[in-house]
């Protein structure tokens, strides 16, 4: 049996970032962008106004007092979008739109709050300084410069970014496709006939969502019948995918066929037992160079599984750098007993209370029991080592939550 933290070196030494492929920019919104992008221009191209009012020659309004006001002569006007071919001479100012391009002379734009207009002319009533209100050509990103790296998460920052620069498709790391199979001879699909010995598939959709939420593709494959040549079958299938998932069949049980499955010619099994609550059987190996993850057949244990093992690996697979779970420190409001030797994912309520977060468990915690995976929204993490946690103790607590508008 090894430890939580072996599982997840072994886990994700062995899993490299996908190929990058082309998407529409809007397409790479949550994705991590797998090429380095140079603007080609200046950004802003030229020197432009800041806001809507006159551009000057500064020096003009040298000595302007609210008592002692300058003439200025308003020679023309320039909205956004329009270059006008005329320099700026002595005395005179320009009529500017916020974004329209400082004509040639004029070195600073006085908002239009500012001034008096009168006729032809504005009226300035204190000196104005060289660069008031101008965005400079290059200010933001220079011609050649690197404006995103390799490996940045695109948020709406950086598509924003992509699109000022010119580019309307990307390269992002592409989404995994992750075959999922359930194994056990006492499921039925959801709308199959249901006796009292028979159990719904409810993994492969939990499984599924789970993939989905992190951003990858499922390709659920159904049900498998505890059958090895059923099961070699169907995960020589499962291996055109990019992972795959099975959940059940990995204890010791007679019928538990997985891991011998992932031991015949063309697998491997890396290891098969981790110390941890739930989900102790785990099998991880690969079947035609695959990556396979055997979780659990019980619900809890393998969402948490998942949580643990999966999910890092699909965001490794995604070119991400974060591959877990945020984690903060919360106070337990009840005592927690635990196994030695074994670390332990609870299912907890979380909520902040006076700038700290407490911590309760959802009630019983039996691999089986969906209704308090339902109710939590983090898992309590307990170390190896400790027996009992008392209350009022600190304890690391994983989140739970996702963007589902990924999905
Ligand atoms: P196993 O790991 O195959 O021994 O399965 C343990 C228990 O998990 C079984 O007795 C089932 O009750 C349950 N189980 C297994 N597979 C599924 C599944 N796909 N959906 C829901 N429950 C399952
Ligand atoms: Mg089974």
């Amino acid at each position: 049996m090894i430890s939580v933290d072996e599982a997840r070196e072994i886990i994700l030494g062995s899993i490299s970032p996908l190929r990058g492929e082309k998407v529409s920019l809007l397409e790479a919104l949550g994705r991590v962008i797998a090429e380095d992008i140079y603007s080609k221009r200046d950004l802003p191209p030229v020197n432009n106004s800041a806001m809507d009012g006159f551009a000057v020659r500064a020096e003009d309004t040298w000595g302007a007092a609210v008592d002692k006001p300058v003439w200025l002569r308003v020679v023309a006007e320039v909205p956004a979008g329009v270059v006008i071919r005329r320099t700026l001479g002595k005395g005179e100012a320009v009529k500017i739109m916020t974004g329209a391009p400082l004509p040639e002379g004029a070195d600073a734009v006085i908002r239009k709050e500012e001034v008096e207009e009168r006729d032809e002319k504005i009226l300035v009533r204190r000196p104005i300084p060289p660069g008031l209100d101008v965005r400079y050509a290059g200010e933001d990103v220079r011609a050649g410069s690197l404006v995103i790296a390799k490996g940045t998460t695109a948020r709406p920052a950086e598509i924003a970014m992509c699109a000022a620069v010119g580019r309307s498709f990307v390269s992002v790391h592409q989404r995994p496709r992750v075959t999922i199979v359930s194994t056990g001879s006492e499921l039925v699909e959801i709308d199959g006939e249901v006796s009292p010995e028979k159990i719904i598939n409810s993994n492969s959709y939990a499984l599924a969502a789970s993939v989905k939420a992190c951003g990858a593709i499922p390709v659920m494959l159904g049900i498998v019948p505890d059958e090895r040549n059923v099961l070699r079958r169907i995960f020589l299938e499962a291996a055109k995918g990019d992972l795959i998932i099975s959940s059940g069949g990995v204890s010791v049980g007679d019928y538990d066929l997985v891991k011998e499955v992932m031991q015949e010619a063309g697998s491997e099994l890396k290891f098969w037992r981790v110390a941890m609550r739930p989900g102790r059987p785990l099998a991880f190996g690969f079947i035609g160079g695959v990556p396979i993850f055997g979780l659990p057949g019980n619900p809890v244990s393998s969402a948490v599984s998942f949580e643990q093992f999966v999910r890092p690996a699909l965001r490794k697979m995604m070119g991400f750098k974060e591959l877990l779970r945020p984690v903060v420190r919360a106070v337990v409001e009840e005592d927690i007993e635990k196994s030695v030797g074994f670390r332990y994912f609870i299912r907890g309520v979380m909520r902040e209370e006076g700038g700290r977060y407490l911590v309760k468990t959802t009630g019983g915690q039996g691999s089986g029991i969906i209704s308090s995976l339902v109710k939590a929204n983090v898992l309590i993490v307990l170390p190896e080592e400790k027996e009992l946690v008392k209350r009022g103790e600190e304890v690391e607590v994983q989140f739970l939550t996702d963007d589902y508008s990924l999905v």
